[in-house]
């Protein structure tokens, strides 16, 4: 980082003499807290930054008073700095999130503009991030699992008020990680495939002109949809054998996004397509179509790699989580790995797989194969059509105000007293939105959070009101978690899958909001099943992920090639293992599939821990029927960690056993 030359350099501080200068100083009593303050500090301090030894004597601080009184202080400090800077971010984003009319050109430049980028390095070069450091001590997350149950809430909030200062990473490394992650998603966003292009071995196309799938996503939604159509099996084969060619890297690099080329994916023959079968939208390209059949160059595991080679660079800078695997799991999911991973195990191994498997089968009328890890005909149904129901909302709330005006209202229907729902609905403000909706928390007491919804000319319609109940959720939980939580330090929620759990809590009561009949046994049923299959399927994908992770740790001068054939058999043998006894399919690598893995790494182990705590909270409000009361409790405890915060809320920590007995019950349900 310096450009001085070595010469002009101070001498290395001695911090052993440092410490035992200040222990001599404040006594025997102080001695673990000198030693850890002063490596704290160290860890972070850079040339640029000054005496460390001057600043040390001046900011350590013995008294316990003097350090009450420099906790409250930083404690309402941070509160002002985080709310206000939010603050100005939601309003330099505001014509970009809010239906205020025509958008200006500088307006998606002034949402690009993040003021809260900065603010941890600006803390830190101002020093009260090295204040902190030297008074308070890091915790690594197999501390706080060990210790958290018995920490007091201030001690909670010591551990949220060191953790800001966890990291300090130099600009030029950051930017390395963001750059990595912009190509490996520009890479994702264009890997397309024209459907109508894939022949099969009698030369016919099974795909409609014109459709264009990106991977994984759209190909894995278009073999979801194909359970309804009588030819659909053989579609869905067709679209195994893309994605199996996707991680395998033998697809023609010659068929990705370019509608010029046919390709069997079965014999890996290509050919050039007959101009009248091109569609007109094809992207203008220069070059001749590929028709020589070569392979992807790896490049799927070479933008994989970048990630990897980027994100290592941040290891030095992270003493408490020194690996991109820590980090996933040490700083917003909070879970650690080997904790994860027995939750994903358990929802893999359950012998409730087979048991599902059965009803599946038998509803298809024949034997399960790889294409049902996706299987989509678990339909919670029994609501009114859509059509019926978008007059019932939008007669309801013909307008934001409308829905704003309603809230109280509203919260009282889900169970919150008069009291607490006008309380509530005095601190929400709604506003309309440009997208589909969202809700923008506040971060500072006396400012309020969002809530945004589209609400078009004829009113709000069913789609746009049932967001508007999920982000509500959001909403009611930013209040509580904010305005009620005993510490600022410790607003919010432990994590996203936390504050979803939460907000599904009210979208799933829209229907009986509306006066309507709630959701009926049967459609119950099927929802659980639908939940089970998936968070069942996402497991696998999730384990892949974080062990290719692990593979590159271990082979950290991999080529792109090597770590093709590694990511291909960890998938495999996941397969063989979990999947392979019910849906067959011994040998396929389609668990690689999933684009997160290349361009949004280690993320992929949300989605089944999401599942799992909204069941694990839905079970415990079914319980009690108290909602709004429940509710309220759960979301003032503040962002503890994930166990200790369930441990309060529903009695045990983060259990993939909710879950489960819901399906164990759904399964017995259905029995005749
Ligand atoms: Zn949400």
């Amino acid at each position: 980082m310096s450009s001085e030359p070595a010469s002009e350099r101070r001498p290395p501080v001695d911090l052993e003499a440092l410490a035992a200068e200040l222990i001599a100083k404040y006594g025997e009593g102080q001695r673990v807290r000198v030693r850890r303050g002063v490596a704290q500090v160290a860890a972070s301090w850079r040339d640029g930054d000054g005496e460390l030894a001057a600043f040390v004597r001046e900011h350590f601080i013995a008294d316990p008073g003097q350090l009450d009184a420099a906790f409250a202080r930083l404690e309402a400090v941070f509160e002002q700095i985080d709310g206000h800077t939010h603050e100005v971010g939601r309003e330099a984003r505001r014509a970009s999130d809010v239906d205020l009319g025509p958008l200006l050109p500088v307006d998606p430049l002034l949402a690009a503009y993040d003021p809260a980028a900065h603010v941890t390095e600006d803390l830190f070069l101002a020093k009260p991030g090295f204040v902190v450091l030297l008074n308070w001590p890091l915790t690594t997350l197999a501390e706080r699992d060990a210790e958290g149950p018995r920490y007091t809430r201030r001690q909670w909030a010591e551990a949220r008020l060191a953790g800001r200062f966890a990291r300090r990473v130099p600009g030029e490394v950051r930017q390395a990680v963001t750059r990595a992650t912009a190509e490996a998603d520009l890479y994702v966003s264009q890997y397309n495939l024209w459907m109508h292009h894939l022949v099969d071995g009698t030369g016919a196309r099974p795909f409609p002109s014109g459709l264009r799938l990106i991977s994984h996503w759209n190909l894995r939604d278009e073999l979801k949809g194909r359970y309804g159509d009588p030819e659909g099996l053989a579609k869905q084969r067709m679209i195994i054998k893309v994605m199996e060619r996707i991680v395998t890297q033998t697809i023609p690099a010659g068929v990705i996004d370019d509608p010029r080329v046919d390709w069997d994916p079965f014999t890996n023959k290509v050919s050039a397509a007959p101009p009248e079968t091109v569609e007109a939208n094809a992207p203008r390209r220069e070059a001749a179509p590929r028709l020589d059949g070569a392979p992807e160059p790896d490049i799927r595991y070479a933008k994989l790699l970048a990630q990897f080679h980027a994100a290592r660079r941040e290891d030095p800078f992270v003493p408490t989580a020194p690996t991109a695997i820590a980090r996933s799991f040490e700083f917003g999911r909070e879970l650690l790995e080997a904790r994860v991973t027995a939750l994903l195990e358990q929802v893999l191994a359950t012998p409730l797989v087979p048991r599902v498997a059965k009803e599946i089968e038998r509803r298809l009328g024949r034997p399960l194969e790889p294409v049902d890890l996706w299987y989509a005909g678990f339909k919670a149904g029994g609501a009114p059509p859509e059509p019926q129901l978008d007059a019932i909302t939008r007669e309801r709330y013909p307008d934001a105000e409308a829905f704003a005006r309603a809230m109280p209202e509203v919260l009282r229907g889900l169970g919150f007293t008069a009291e607490r729902s006008r309380w509530l609905a005095d601190r929400i403000r709604v506003e309309p939105s440009r997208g589909a909706g969202h809700a923008m928390q506040a971060m500072r007491r006396g400012d309020f959070p969002r809530l945004r919804t589209r609400v078009g000319a004829g009113g709000m319609d069913y789609k746009g009101y049932n967001i508007a109940v999920h982000e509500l959720g959001h909403n009611v939980e930013q209040v509580f978690s904010l305005d009620t939580v005993d510490h600022t330090l410790l607003a919010g929620v432990p994590g996203n899958a936390f504050t979803e759990a939460l907000a599904f809590v009210f979208q799933a009561r829209d229907l009986e909001l509306l006066g309507l009949k709630k959701p009926d046994a049967a459609s119950e049923r099927e929802r659980v099943l639908n939940d089970f299959w998936q968070t069942w399927e996402i497991a696998g994908v999730a384990l892949v992920d974080v062990a290719a992770w692990h593979w590159m740790y271990e082979h950290p001068d991999a080529t792109p090639t090597q770590l093709r054939e590694a990511v291909v058999r960890i998938a495999e043998e996941t397969w063989t293992r979990y999947y392979a006894p019910v849906l067959g399919g011994t040998s396929t690598p389609l668990l690689g599939v999933y684009s997160h893995m290349i361009s949004y790494p280690l993320y992929l182990s949300d989605y089944p821990l999401g599942h799992l705590i909204a069941f694990q909270i839905e079970e415990h409000l079914g319980k009690t029927g108290r909602l709004g009361a429940e509710f309220e409790r759960m979301a003032s405890f503040g962002a503890v960690s994930p166990d200790v915060w369930m441990t309060h809320a529903t009695g045990a920590p983060v259990s993939a056993e909710p879950l489960l007995r819901a399906t164990e019950a759904a399964l017995e349900s259905g029995r005749e």
